[in-house]
């Protein structure tokens, strides 16, 4: 599920922010896989000509390169050269190819060893399965069920021979236990990506809360009004900064003392909070007794009465604030940055209007007589 207003604002669902990070990690892994596959295929196509008389490799290469080559070849192309999101894409493709280097390796071996009198090598197949296993990196579900599938024609192929029923039992044991080691480690790289990105996510979401009061940062306000203003540039819509800074702080924490100047400070996040109901408006803490309030696509009206019910609720709690706005309409000439400065520097000069005028009171950039 994708969420937001564009693809520069929107929030992914934590599930596919997850799995867009597994594709990105193992993207690396999957592009070298297949191209050293390729080349390596080609290598073992190139020798039925040596091994095999030409009653055998008259069919063994066309068949491989149809149903191997041309499909492998197609894997790396797209590996190198598209972008790909998440474990999923290109999944098709993926298991075709191994199912594919399968099937036509169980067919290679039944034709030899129908026709000619030599043994023809196991180890590809185990090769293939550890290919298949691997560079599937992730979706095991498919690749466990793609791995079973060929196991079993393996079986029925192998059953069919002359072989006595204890030395095929013996193989598609082995052929079974290294279908299961793969799909452990694959699992296993799984999870311990998983554990990196939840990693990750607790340093990324510390390195843009502010501590005491659980909203967002300045570091994370200047990102996200970027990206904003960049959709908003698109959309053609406005974007308006809200500044709320609390009167006289200082004399609070001189008279009531650090702690319950840290309680002010909490309370008014909580009503910050609390007054964003809009979808995609958010607060935060700038610095000290500084907050922010960015809104998308606002009505002068929705900008009242956010600043009105900042000042109603922030009073029960014996603390006053003043509250500086301005809104600008998107223009596409200028940098998404330039916006954002002047916008701030706007919402700066009403919040300073507004101390001067008595503080406890919110007033609009519009409004300021230049
Ligand atoms: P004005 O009405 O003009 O805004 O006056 P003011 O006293 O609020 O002045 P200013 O906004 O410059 O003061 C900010 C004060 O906030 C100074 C600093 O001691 C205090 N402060 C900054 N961070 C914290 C904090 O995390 N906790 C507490 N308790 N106080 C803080
Ligand atoms: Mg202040």
């Amino acid at each position: 599920m994708v969420t937001g207003v564009s693809n520069s604002v929107i929030t992914h669902s934590p599930d596919l922010e997850l799995d867009i990070f597994l594709a990105k990690s193992t993207l690396v892994f999957k592009k070298w896989s297949f191209l050293m596959s390729l080349i390596i295929y080609c290598g073992f196509t190139a020798m039925d000509l040596f091994r095999f008389p030409p009653e055998i490799f008259m069919t063994t290469i066309p068949v491989r390169f149809l149903f191997v080559i041309i499909p492998l070849t197609i894997a790396v192309f797209v590996h190198w050269t598209k972008p790909i999101l998440r474990t999923r894409d290109y999944l098709g493709l993926n298991l075709t190819v191994y199912l594919n280097a399968g099937v036509v390796h169980i067919f290679v071996f039944a034709l030899v060893r129908a026709n000619i009198d030599t043994q023809y090598s196991e180890l590809g197949f185990v090769l293939l399965i550890l290919f298949g296993c691997l560079m599937a990196a992730l979706p095991l579900v498919p690749t466990a069920i793609v791995s079973t599938l060929l196991l079993i024609i393996m079986f029925l192929v192998n059953s069919q021979g002359n072989g006595i029923a204890l030395e095929v039992g013996f193989q598609v044991a082995v052929y079974a236990s290294v279908i299961v080691m793969c799909l452990i480690i694959n699992a296993s790289l799984k999870r311990l990506l998983t554990d990196n990105y939840n990693v990750i996510q607790q340093f990324y979401g510390d390195s843009i809360t502010d501590g005491l009061t659980g909203l967002k940062n300045n570091r994370y306000f200047v990102k996200q009004t970027l990206l904003l203003i960049q959709q908003a540039k698109t959309a053609n819509k406005e974007v308006s900064l809200v500044i709320i800074d609390i009167d006289n702080f200082k004399d609070i924490n001189d008279k009531y003392g650090h702690a319950y100047g840290d309680d002010c400070l909490s309370n008014l996040g909580i009503i910050l909070g609390s007054v964003c109901n809009r979808k995609y408006d958010f607060p935060c803490r700038l610095a000290g007794d500084e907050f922010t309030i960015v809104m998308y696509d606002a009505t002068q009206e929705d900008i009242k009465k956010v600043c009105q019910d900042i000042l109603t609720d922030i009073q029960l709690h014996d603390v006053e604030v003043s509250i500086g706005t301005a809104t600008t309409l998107i223009t596409d000439d200028m940098p998404a940055i330039a916006i954002k400065d002047i916008l701030f520097e706007q919402a700066d000069r009403a919040l300073y209007r507004a101390k001067d005028n008595g503080r406890n009171m919110f007033f609009s950039a519009a409004d300021l007589v230049t």
